[in-house]
C-alpha cells in the first residue's frame, strides 16, 4: 500500500474510540429529515475540536453544514465527503446514516493530518433529509458544489459493492374528498372517500402488472375515516412511485395520476393530488471512481459481493449529475438483511458494524487520496460523467 495511504490509515485506527462515539451519539439522538439540529451540533463541534472550520447552514438548509480544514486555502481540486445524519420516523437509525456520519469525519479528520497542500481540496459536507426530503438535492440546486468537482460517502447494507443502480423516485400526496352519512341509515346520501382510497389501491395493483422491473409502486393509507358508522368523507394516501430513469419514473406518475382519477370518478369523490419536490433522480454511476474505491476495499481485505439487483433511491441520484460521485455499500450485517428494520439498526454497533465504520472510514480517505493526487483518475471520472 501506498505510504501515505497507510499513514490515513493508522491515523484512523487511532481516531476508533471517537468515531465509535459519534455514531453512538447519533443513535441515541435520533432527528428526522430537517430536524438534526443535535446532529449538526454535535458533528460541527467535533470538527472544529480536529481544526475545521465549520459554516452551518449551507445552501438555504437550516441543519446543513460545510467544514474545510481551517488555516487552508480551497484548491482545486475539491472532494466533497457527505455526512448524512437524518434518521427514520419511529424506528431511529434503522438506515445506519449514524455509521455515514462517523466514517465520513474520520476520513476528513485524517485527510487533514497527513496531506499538505492538497488538504485545501478537502471539503465536508453535511447532508441532511436523505429519508424523504432529498437535502443533496436542495443544496446541489443552491451551488453548494459548485466549486468541488467529486463527491463520495458510504451506505451500510448486507452487501458489499462499490456502487448499484439506485432508481429515480417522486413522492405524492393523493387526498380524496366526499360526503359523510350514517353507514347503516342513509347509506345512499354518502360519497365514500374510502372507497376511493381502495380503488385507487386496486387499481394500481392492476396496474404493476404491466410496468417494466426496474418499476416500483407503493403506498400507505394516511387517513382512512373516522368512525365505521360513518360514510368517510376525507381520505388521504401517501405513494412512491419509482423507475431506472427519469423519463420513465415520470410516464408511471402520469399513468398513476389516472389511476386517481379513476377512483375519484368511480366513486363520484373528489380528490387533490400534491406533490413533493424534490424529485429524486436515478444514480448516474461512475465506474472510474467505483474501480478506485473497489481497489481499496480489496486493498483493506474487505471481499465484494455480487450485485443482487436489489436496490432503493437516493438524493445521491441527484448529485450524481452534478458532479461525478460513489455511493459505495459495505456490509454490516448478514446477506438478506433488510435496511429499515429494527435488526439493521443494532448491527451498527455489531462487532461487524465497528468493524465496517472503520473500514468506511478508510475506504473514504483513500479513495478521496486517489482523486487529489491522480490526475489519470481524475480525467477518467470526468470522462464517465460526461459520457
Ligand atoms: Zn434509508
Ligand atoms: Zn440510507
Amino acid at each position: 500500500m501506498d505510504n501515505h495511504k497507510e499513514l490515513l490509515c493508522k491515523e484512523i485506527d487511532s481516531l476508533t474510540n471517537e468515531l465509535f462515539d459519534i455514531s453512538d451519539y447519533l443513535l441515541e439522538n435520533p432527528e428526522t429529515a430537517y430536524q438534526e439540529f443535535k446532529a449538526r451540533e454535535h458533528l460541527s463541534q467535533t470538527l472544529e475540536n480536529n481544526g475545521f472550520s465549520v459554516e452551518k447552514g449551507v445552501g438555504n438548509v437550516e441543519t446543513s453544514f460545510l467544514a474545510r480544514p481551517a488555516g487552508c486555502e480551497p484548491r482545486r481540486p475539491t472532494v466533497a465527503i457527505l455526512a448524512e445524519y437524518d434518521a427514520l420516523p419511529k424506528i431511529g437509525h434503522a438506515c445506519g446514516h449514524n455509521m455515514i456520519a462517523a466514517a465520513s469525519l474520520g476520513a476528513a479528520i485524517a485527510l487533514k493530518r497527513i496531506l499538505k497542500d492538497e488538504a485545501g481540496g478537502v471539503a465536508l459536507v453535511g447532508t441532511p433529509a436523505e429519508e424523504g426530503g432529498g437535502g443533496k438535492a436542495l443544496l446541489a440546486e443552491a451551488g453548494v458544489f459548485e466549486q468541488m468537482d467529486a463527491a463520495m460517502m458510504f451506505h451500510p447494507s448486507s452487501t458489499t459493492l462499490a456502487g448499484r443502480e439506485m432508481l429515480g423516485r417522486i413522492k405524492f400526496q393523493v387526498e380524496f374528498f366526499g360526503q359523510t352519512a350514517h353507514a347503516a341509515g342513509s347509506p345512499d346520501q354518502g360519497l365514500n372517500a374510502l372507497d376511493a382510497v381502495i380503488q385507487l389501491f386496486n387499481s394500481i395493483s392492476a396496474l404493476r402488472q404491466q410496468v417494466r422491473t426496474d418499476g416500483r409502486i407503493h403506498g400507505i393509507i394516511t387517513h382512512g375515516g373516522d368512525a365505521p358508522n360513518i360514510i368517510p368523507d376525507y381520505t388521504s394516501a401517501l405513494f412512491y412511485v419509482r423507475a431506472g430513469n427519469r423519463e420513465y419514473r415520470d410516464e408511471l406518475f402520469e399513468r398513476v395520476k389516472k389511476c386517481c382519477e379513476g377512483a375519484a370518478l368511480a366513486t363520484g369523490t373528489t380528490h387533490k393530488i400534491k406533490v413533493f419536490t424534490p424529485f429524486l433522480d436515478p444514480m448516474k454511476r461512475n465506474p472510474a471512481l467505483e474501480s478506485a474505491a473497489t481497489e481499496n476495499l480489496k486493498a483493506l481485505g474487505v471481499a465484494i459481493d455480487e450485485d443482487n439487483g436489489r436496490k432503493g433511491s437516493s438524493d445521491m441520484g441527484n448529485l450524481s449529475h452534478y458532479l461525478p460521485a460513489v455511493h459505495p455499500w459495505i456490509a454490516i450485517a448478514d446477506p438478506g438483511t433488510a435496511g429499515h428494520t429494527v435488526e439493521f439498526r443494532e448491527a451498527t454497533t455489531s462487532e461487524k458494524g465497528r468493524q465496517t465504520l472503520i473500514n468506511a472510514a478508510k475506504m473514504l480517505a483513500m479513495t478521496a487520496y486517489d482523486y487529489l493526487t491522480s490526475e489519470e483518475l481524475r480525467e477518467r471520472a470526468k470522462k464517465d460523467f460526461a459520457s
